[in-house]
């Protein structure tokens, strides 16, 4: 912010008068499915207006920056949003002004508010179009691709967009390395035939926290995982850790530092707070006094301890145990979720892994396994898991296939090819798979 404080008031003093009151630095276009975002990034906060020409094509939305001077090339603006063709020029009011023309797709409904300077940006306006902004990705599935009878996993990749979350010393982002580990984990989880994953974020925008769980119960998400890099003070704590929602608040330094980051996002993702209906920050209270909070709490915590035993097997675990913090991503009533923090990306040989393809891939395949190895314990009523368990008998004495059979309500044909018998004698402690009628 101090950068556009110094420029605003060099170009000032170099303009003898104070012709610009603000500038116009940088522009910013993030087209997400359902929404685009543009960002203005301006020396001082805007004094603006704006009007829509509807009346017929080009659609357009007109922003009149009062005393405001462009510096930016609008010919190399990077827009790939289905929302907006064109985002050029026109005559201003007058001479100190700048009028920004952006020529939409339709006569789309938007929403234009300031954002208010905070640790990483300074002033911005900001224009909200709701609409489909980019072509359907083959490798997510849609809400309509969703079946019921899978289990559902929610996979939430951490940031985007304007938050960066945390920053590597060779300059990696966050946002950018957990949407990899994301998109292979739900490539791993869709090649399952029992389970299916749908994608809260696909791309490089920002989706608030509190729509990330509201999108993972729309969908009756079985689980939401938050994947993200932790990062420190210092470049030497490494290793992965799992957190699961406590109702305190966290009672160690690095739980504290994840509660502060995580409620950061929100700010540099550019939710605006006062347009938010429910108390940002009192939302631990409010939620907990939903009775099924408690059951979404201790699942969470017991697939957060699967994921810890798989992830153990390639990575380096900071934490062996799930770790609590009142965290605003993992607060849905009903749905449990984890955080699982996939390394430091602080620490500079972390970073560095946490940038390999491989990686990544044994990163997702680890949650992947270990998630499984949960619902095949505790499989939900309804899904695969819980139609093709089988139970496991050992033979006793007097047992015969046919006894068998009856007890479980199968057939001796079954128990065999289950278990690839080529006679009817059965031994005394012999394993037996017995399949479900
Ligand atoms: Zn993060």
């Amino acid at each position: 912010m101090r950068n556009f404080l110094a420029k605003a008031a060099v170009l000032c003093w170099l303009l003898g008068s104070a012709a610009y009151a603000n500038d116009i630095d940088n522009i910013r276009i993030w087209p997400a499915p359902d929404n685009t975002r543009v960002v203005f990034d301006l020396g001082t906060s805007p004094d603006y207006s704006y009007f829509t020409l509807y009346q017929a094509p080009p659609y357009r939305l007109v922003i009149d920056f009062n005393a405001t001077k462009l510096n930016v090339d609008l010919a190399k603006l990077q827009n790939e949003s289905l929302l907006i063709k064109k985002i050029r020029t026109s005559t201003p009011k007058d001479k100190n002004s700048t009028r920004i023309v952006l020529e939409l797709s339709d006569k789309i409904d938007a929403k234009v508010f300031p954002l208010a300077a905070n640790d990483r940006y300074g002033e911005r306006l900001v224009i909200d179009l709701p609409g489909r902004s980019i072509e359907r990705r083959s490798e997510a599935l849609t809400v309509e691709q969703l079946q019921e009878r899978k289990v559902t996993i929610a996979i939430d990749a951490g940031h985007g967009g304007d938050d960066p979350g945390s920053i590597g010393p060779r300059g990696t982002f966050e946002k950018h390395v957990v949407l990899k580990i994301a998109k292979a984990l739900a490539d791993i989880i869709n090649q399952d035939s029992a389970m299916q994953a749908y994608l809260i974020r696909s791309g490089d925008y920002y989706v608030g926290l509190k729509d990330r769980t509201r999108k993972a119960e729309d969908i009756k998400a079985d689980l939401l995982v938050s994947i993200h890099a932790d990062a420190f003070t210092s470049p030497q704590p490494r290793g992965a850790s799992v957190w699961v929602l406590s109702t305190r608040r966290a009672n160690n330094e690095m739980g504290r530092m994840l509660e502060n980051k995580e409620r950061m996002s929100d700010v540099l993702g550019g939710v605006d707070m006062r347009l938010e209906e429910d108390d940002t920050y009192g939302y631990i209270s409010k939620t907990i006094l939903d009775l099924s909070m408690g059951h979404a709490m201790s699942t969470g915590y017991e697939m957060a301890k699967e994921v810890i035993a798989e992830m153990g097997r390639v990575a380096r675990m900071h934490k062996h145990e799930p770790q609590h913090a009142s965290l605003a991503v993992l607060t849905s009533g009903n749905v449990p979720s984890m955080l699982v923090e996939t390394g430091f990306i602080s620490n500079p040989q972390e970073e560095q892994q946490l940038l390999t393809n491989k990686h990544q891939q044994q990163l997702a395949r680890a949650i992947y396994q270990g998630v499984r190895n949960y619902f095949q314990r505790r499989p939900p009523d309804g899904t695969l898991f819980a139609t093709s368990r089988s139970k496991t008998h050992i033979v006793r004495s007097g047992e015969s296939l046919s006894v068998l059979a009856q007890r479980y309500n199968t057939t001796v044909k079954a128990i065999k090819e289950r278990n690839s018998l080529s006679s009817n004698v059965l031994h005394i402690g012999q394993k037996l798979e017995i399949p479900s009628s």
